[in-house]
């Protein structure tokens, strides 16, 4: 059992104030620059008791963490005619970007040269970049969920290298996966899967809940979906037809590559349009758009339903997605730790400073303490300054014959400049153009191809989960909903963390909502999608979460006034890294895509993040940080 010493009070969440855990911290809560240097000199980040994951209300892209470049990307910044100050800091290498991606490249860089001095900047309050991790109190325990980056998982198995990070770090998914994560618990309760139908999509508000064996027909038999269209959803989920017959498994893939999910429900398996709404959201999470903007042949990979009467060869196909493609092949290993992958973010700050995270263990890391304060100490050869957003990096002198680096950071309204020999820029690829402008044109529009997937994880609290019993479901996926899925935590004991078992203990829901613009290409919704993102208020988003967990749990005796205790919406307009998709995407010979030409080393500068692989994972983190590394090395 854990004991916090933070308490959360309704009205914390109730008027959308995020919980403040000092006099310290509470302005940065409130939307000013998360990490500024205080009054008398101090960083926020090395005040006592700072906690940053144990905050509510908007986390994410928090207040206070983006405006600048938002500034940058404006043309506004640098006329607000800022004064830079010039440090005497001057480090072997900085690092831009405190997610895993820029933690894994201080590693790599150290484990190449020891001595090195090495600062790491982020815009955000805590380290870890999408792998963010969210505390709660639970009536005296501790409740952890990720507020972003959630399991160790890839289309593909892990590479030598980034395994090799994980086994450093003490990581083996595999036997943690085993020891510590109990899938079944849930399920071993009769409790099952379900859809919520909500009534502005479907006629009238309906839970179905998916019973073991028992068929579609029945399953659909008083939900308010016409008669047709229930034929249909049967005939799709659960007939053996060769939709495309006369054609070989590869000629069916090729073309399965290049039409949508939607157009072959209904072009092809000739269904009728009303099931449309009933699947529209289903690849919502893995693809960040609808079925309208997926091709057939990805989510054939993901086992959605209609194909399997087409006898498609197993394994990948050449035009198949990046994580299509993977999981097709069999894709790696999983584990969920608690936090998601913050708990690898917080390894690998644990391996850089070891004093800022105590313990030996992935297990211990769980429940240990990060002490802030040590993180960015004047002494140490390591540090991660937090709160920091880099406006600018740029060789000194041309890129040829560069002597070093140097970057200009804003801090709490101020605006800094440090030194190094060498820069890795592990941060949002799309943002590189705007931070050094001197780069190629080519590499730029390269860059600028990137468009990230924006995404919305929110965690509630509630006070119990009697409700989700009374129903039956643990997990809900509800397609016309404001979130798309709605899930129990899922039930993981590690170390001295225990997850609830109990049905009258509190407990954590995670929901996901996707922000689409149907019809248009992949990343025109993403940009359309950010943009709605970062102009919802809480009080929106809480607002909707309350409405919609109390229309799908209501019924089961669920009261969202009395049953929510806090609320943590993670907004991440720049989320997944964008893959290409073969309905929008030209197909590039290798060495052309967009990624790779934006990735190359510019001078002293080189290019990290998932981003530059175009992979939306934590092992392509990991890759690319040691690729940019090496560059660096080697050059
Ligand atoms: C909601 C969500 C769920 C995900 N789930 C999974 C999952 O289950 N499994 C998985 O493998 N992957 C998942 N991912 C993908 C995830 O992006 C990667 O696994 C990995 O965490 C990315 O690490 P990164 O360091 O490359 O990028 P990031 O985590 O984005 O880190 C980059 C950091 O650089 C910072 N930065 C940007 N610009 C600047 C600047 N100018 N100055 C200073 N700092 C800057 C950013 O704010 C950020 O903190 C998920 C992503 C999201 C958004």
């Amino acid at each position: 059992m854990v004991s916090k010493k933070t308490s959360i009070s309704r009205r914390d969440f109730l008027n959308g104030v995020p919980l403040a855990i000092g006099g310290a911290v509470a302005g940065a809560m409130l939307g000013e620059p998360a990490v500024a240097a205080g009054a008398a000199g101090q960083a926020l980040q090395d005040a006592p008791g700072y906690d940053p994951a144990a905050l509510h209300g908007l986390r994410g892209s928090h207040p206070g963490s983006f405006e600048a470049a938002h500034q940058l990307r404006d043309g506004d910044f640098w006329s607000q005619s800022l004064k830079i100050d010039e440090t005497e800091e001057a480090y072997d290498l900085i690092v831009v970007g405190g997610g895993i991606s820029g933690l894994a490249a201080a590693h790599f860089y150290r484990a190449a040269r020891p001595d090195a001095r090495i600062l790491i900047l982020d815009n955000h309050d805590d380290f870890g970049g999408h792998a963010k991790r969210n505390e709660f109190d639970l009536g005296g325990r501790l409740g952890l969920l990720n507020g972003g980056t959630m399991l160790i998982d890839s289309p593909r198995p892990y590479s030598a290298v980034a395994d090799g990070l994980l086994k450093t770090l003490g990581v083996d998914p595999v036997a943690l996966a085993k020891a510590c994560a109990h899938r079944d618990f849930y399920p071993s309760l009769g409790l099952r899967r379900g859809f919520f139908l909500d009534k502005e999509t479907f006629g009238a508000d309906k839970l179905i809940v998916v019973s073991d064996g028992v068929p579609w027909r029945q399953l659909l038999a008083s939900s308010p979906l016409s008669e047709p269209v229930r034929r249909d959803i049967a005939r799709i989920q659960e007939a053996k037809v060769d939709y495309m017959p006369g054609l070989s498994s590869d000629e069916k893939k090729s073309r399965l590559a290049k039409m949508s999910y939607r157009d072959y429900l209904i072009d092809v398996v000739k269904a009728d349009p009303g099931v449309i709404p009933f699947y529209q959201a289903r690849t919502h999470g893995e693809w960040g758009v609808g079925i309208e903007a997926v091709p057939a042949l990805d989510v054939w990979a993901f086992h959605f339903p209609g194909f399997d009467g087409l006898g498609l060869t197993p394994r990948s196909a050449p035009d198949m997605g990046y994580t299509a493609a993977g999981y097709a092949d069999g894709g790696s290993y999983t584990f969920h730790f608690p936090d998601g992958n913050a708990s690898i973010a917080r390894l690998l700050v644990r391996n850089l400073i070891a004093d800022a995270v105590p313990g030996s263990s992935a297990e211990d890391v769980v429940t240990a303490r990060v002490d802030y304060s040590k993180l960015d100490r004047a002494t140490a050869p390591l540090r991660i300054r937090l709160g920091t957003i880099v406006v600018r990096a740029r060789n000194l002198g041309d890129a040829v014959s560069s002597r070093g680096v140097e970057v200009a950071y804003a801090r709490g309204g101020e605006v800094y400049s440090v030194r190094a020999e060498r820069c890795v820029l592990a941060c949002y690829n799309m943002m590189i153009p705007y931070l050094c402008p001197e780069l190629p044109q080519r590499q730029k529009q390269a860059l600028s191809y990137l468009v990230k997937t924006p995404l919305v994880y929110t965690n509630v609290a509630l006070r119990n989960w009697t409700a989700f019993m009374a129903l039956g479901v643990y997990a809900i996926h509800a397609p016309g909903g404001y979130h798309s899925s709605v899930f129990l935590n899922p039930t993981v004991d590690i170390g001295d963390y225990r997850s609830p078992r109990a049905p009258n203990e509190p407990i954590l829901v995670q929901m996901i909502r996707t922000p689409v613009a149907p019809g248009l290409a992949e990343r025109d919704q993403n940009r359309a999608g950010q943009h709605d993102i970062l102009n919802t208020s809480f009080a929106t988003f809480e607002r909707e979460i309350r409405m919609q967990l109390a229309r799908i749990l209501a019924p089961g005796g669920f009261d969202a006034e009395r049953d929510i205790t806090a609320i943590t919406v993670n907004r991440w307009p720049h989320g997944y890294a964008y893959e290409y998709n073969s309905l929008f995407d030209p197909e590039w010979p290798d060495g052309e895509a967009p990624h790779q030409i934006g990735r190359a080393r510019f001078g002293r500068i080189a290019i990290a993040n998932s981003d530059s692989g175009a992979a939306a994972y934590t092992d392509s983190a990991i890759d690319q940080a040691y690729r940019a590394v090496q560059e660096l090395l080697a050059a």
